[in-house]
């Protein structure tokens, strides 16, 4: 594995540099840029099936994400941020659009290629159950990308399995295991390893701890963060969970029937929402506070089918703010910051009459004794992030 800076090192102190990501972060290179990416699926309907009509799965979506950042794709199932994923793996074939990694674009590439550029970019999936091969012990499993990609020399494989296995939080001996041995953390540990195993520069993480208990996903969180400072890994973290995406996001895009609908950096999209569909998705997460109401109201009804979009803006049914012209003209992504941030960008006609939200929590904690528990678990979690800060 190469850490940030450095040459090829995966034991030692080299680990432990950390993303060089000072100053403006727009200084640090690109490493994944999408370019008007579309997909869209021809499906027949009706009840022979003699209908035809189009998924139009993605729909025009563009993004840049930089070395030792987290960009989220946020939005509820079926969104098609999946679509996303397994197009910047190229394992489905995009309708149109471009795909820059490495300076090559993997649209264009010949299969030869796009074989060895793909060490590089990696995925994880959601189900740590089915994503590993339960007839290959993890020795094997984790022995076959350094093989495939050439990593390191036979006679090192062993060595460099367990120190997969030892960066992922697990013990050498776990090589000689099979997968059904571990529990879903332990799997999903594993499946991140075998990932890590090719020394990529971008992971895709599809839904990585959605599988998981809450308990088992922070520490999955912890790690893929840790693991991002030592290697300067840019990670693409699809996820339906705002308090997920919360933890680990740098940049985040949220996506609704194909679109991105709004993105910026973590800090803007949560403090300041300016999509009512963003605002909607933050209402709908739940608070880490007893007592505690939020002042919007959750989304209502459910994502229209992405075979019968509504025209115009997509979320118009179920917009609270929607007027005529949402009905017929497709709002653009424009900037949305005050101070001219151009990452900060929102595809609503309304944005600038909406203004920002309220503050969104009422109602506050009265109890004393509830206020006494949330005191301590303030302060344990301050004491927590501390230490992970340090580390
Ligand atoms: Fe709502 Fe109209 Fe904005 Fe769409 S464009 S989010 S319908 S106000």
């Amino acid at each position: 594995m190469t850490a940030p800076g450095g040459a090829a090192a995966l034991s030692g102190d080299a680990l432990r540099q950390a993303v060089p990501v000072h100053g403006d972060p727009r200084a640090v290179p690109i490493a994944l840029r999408a370019d008007g990416l579309v997909k869209h699926f021809p499906v027949q309907t009706g009840l022979l099936g003699r209908g035809s009509g189009t998924v139009k799965a993605v729909d025009g979506v563009s993004f840049e994400v930089r070395a030792g950042e987290t960009f989220a794709i946020v939005g509820e199932s079926g969104c098609g941020k999946s679509t996303i994923a397994r197009l910047l793996l190229r394992l489905i074939e995009p309708t149109a659009g471009h795909l820059q990694f490495e300076g090559r674009d993997l649209v264009q590439l010949p299969a030869a290629e796009l074989r060895r550029l793909r060490a590089r970019l990696q995925i994880v999936f959601q189900d740590p159950y089915g994503s590993l091969n339960p007839r290959m012990t993890v020795g094997d499993m984790l022995a076959e990308p350094l093989m495939l990609h050439a990593v390191v020399p036979p006679a090192q494989r062993p060595a460099r399995v367990a120190e997969l296995l030892s960066l992922v939080g697990l013990r050498p001996d776990a090589a000689d295991r099979y997968p059904h041995e571990f529990s879903g953390g332990q799997r999903q540990r594993l499946a991140i390893a075998r990932a890590l195993a090719a020394e990529p520069k971008v992971i895709v993480c599809d839904e990585p701890v959605s599988a998981l208990d809450v308990s088992i996903q922070a520490q999955i969180l912890n790690l893929l963060a840790d693991l991002q400072r030592r290697f300067g890994l840019a990670y693409v973290f699809i996820s339906h969970d705002l308090a997920v995406v919360r933890q680990i996001a740098t940049t985040i895009a949220v996506m609704y029937l194909g679109r991105f609908v709004e993105t910026g950096p973590a800090t803007a999209v949560f403090e300041t929402p300016r999509h009512p569909y963003t605002r909607a998705l933050l209402a709908a997460a739940p608070l880490p506070m007893p007592g505690a109401r939020v002042r919007e109201a959750a989304v209502a009804g459910d994502v229209p089918s992405p075979l019968d979009a509504p025209p115009g803006c997509h979320f118009h049914p179920r917009c609270p703010h929607a007027i005529e012209r949402c009905r017929s003209e497709v709002p653009q992504l424009e900037v949305s910051d005050d101070a001219g941030d151009t990452r900060s960008l929102v595809a609503c006609h309304r944005w600038r009459e909406i203004g920002l939200p309220a503050p969104r929590v009422v109602g506050a904690v009265r109890d004393p004794a509830q206020q006494a528990v949330l005191a301590r678990l303030q302060a344990a979690f301050d004491r927590g992030a501390a230490a992970v800060a340090q580390s």
